[in-house]
């Protein structure tokens, strides 16, 4: 069952299930009797919803470069060891 959060107090509001029919615009909270808006309501919360899930994206972007950054080391280091050996053996 659908719920939005009351932008006063922050309670959950139940919508009620109306089926096939239109959906409820407005419900009273019944915690602090606010009317809410429930098509504003449900943008505001697509809205975060976006906004988190682009945050999460950033994050994994981040550690993606972080392991490539190693990753790039350590080929840096075994490719300077290999030539150095190289050096070594085939003076
Ligand atoms: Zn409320």
């Amino acid at each position: 069952m659908a719920e939005i959060v009351c932008p006063n107090c922050r309670v959950k509001v139940p919508l009620k299930d109306v089926g096939d029919g239109p959906a409820e615009e407005i419900v009273e909270c019944p915690s602090c009797g606010m009317l809410i808006d429930v098509v504003e309501q449900a943008r505001h919360r697509e809205e975060q919803d976006v906004a988190a899930e682009w945050d999460g994206v950033k994050a994994r972007r981040k550690k993606e470069v972080n392991l490539i950054v190693v990753i790039v080391l350590l080929a840096v280091i075994i490719a300077g060891i290999t030539i150095y050996m190289y050096c070594i053996l085939n003076p």
